[in-house]
């Protein structure tokens, strides 16, 4: 049977769903293929000639090649390199497999499972040891250090320019969790900086807090390209990140922005509005479902429902809203 990219790329999806990150560097440790098996595969990502069955695969391998300048694997990161701040989206794979549209039926045993969402508590067992507060802050620090320059995911080759890992206190009894960076977000490295996290400041103020005393983090830490939403496979990978910070944090209250935080924290696929208005739990805190602030930008006659959503929160921390002068 011939290889196609699409062969390889459904392949990739699977080792990923199966928790296989880190194809495409040699020295990762965290990586569960054995020197052997990683040769094969880099054997079978990296084609001398394209390889494409039709035509139309064919021209567009070369659009594609094109567009792709430094057509080599991205380097293994390295304590050296600066983990804070990147500027630059790392090289692309050898080839850009990921956008291209499969041609033809996969073989069944080729294709990749469909991705179903699995709620935080199931991604990992509880902590058995808590961080002591003093201790937080530089655990985060040592979690972003371990991310480095990531290219886990399809997103580190989608024109992302900064890995933007969170924003606020690491002892935060309230965490906010959107679904990612957007433009002004990937330029600036923090979360919520645009018209959306002004609407979030303003409602973090009515709660009578400040963005400083609120961790904020998203789903996923790169930006999709055009913002639309992530792809199972981009906030799966992504999700284990997400998973310490909050475990590392230990907010009381998690408020989900949006449907795309709501399900995969909670592993579920359901309507926003089922969501809403009664508490659920993750993590070992307390969690509400509300509007996202970009969606509130475009319907701003939700802002009401949202803000009887932070009264819940209000009423579980004991905070007390804060009067217009
Ligand atoms: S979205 Fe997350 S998993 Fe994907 S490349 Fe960025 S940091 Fe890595």
């Amino acid at each position: 049977m011939d290889v196609t990219p699409q062969h390889i790329r459904a392949y990739v999806d699977y080792l990923r769903d199966m928790g296989i990150y880190d194809l495409y560097q040699r020295e990762s440790p965290g990586t569960v293929l054995t020197p052997e098996l990683r040769e094969i595969f880099l054997a079978a990502v990296t084609p001398k000639e394209p390889v494409a069955q039709s035509a139309r695969a064919a021209a567009q391998l070369t659009a594609q090649r094109t567009t792709v300048p430094t057509p080599s694997r991205p380097p293994a990161p390295a304590s050296s390199k600066p983990l804070l701040d990147q500027r630059s989206s790392p090289a692309a794979p050898p080839m850009n497999y990921f956008d291209i549209e499969p041609q033809t039926e996969l073989p069944a045993s080729l294709a990749s499972p469909m991705p179903t969402p699995v709620s935080f508590d199931k991604l990992a067992p509880l902590p058995v040891d808590i961080i002591p507060p003093s201790g937080r802050a530089a655990a985060l620090e040592s979690l972003r250090a371990e991310i480095g320059d990531c290219t886990r995911c399809p997103l580190a080759y989608a024109g992302r320019h900064t890995i933007v890992f969170a924003d606020g206190d690491p002892n935060a009894k309230l965490m906010f969790v959107g679904e990612g960076p957007g433009a002004d977000e990937d330029a600036s490295g923090l979360p919520f900086v645009g018209k959306a996290g002004q609407l979030l400041n303003n409602m973090i103020a009515a709660m009578g807090l400040q963005r400083e005393q609120v961790y904020i983090a998203n789903i996923v830490k790169c930006r999709p390209p055009a913002n639309r939403v992530p792809e199972p496979l981009e906030a799966n990978t992504c999700s284990q990140f997400l998973v310490r910070q909050i475990d590392i944090v230990r907010p009381q209250v998690i408020v989900a922005l949006g449907s795309t935080a709501a399900t995969y924290l909670l592993g579920v696929k359901q309507s926003l509005s089922s969501l809403r208005g009664r508490w659920h739990s993750t993590r070992g805190a307390k969690l509400v479902v509300t509007y996202h602030p970009a969606f509130l930008l475009r319907d701003p006659r939700q802002k009401g429902e949202a803000w009887k959503d932070l009264q819940m929160v209000m009423a579980e921390l004991g905070l007390k809203q804060v009067k217009k002068q």
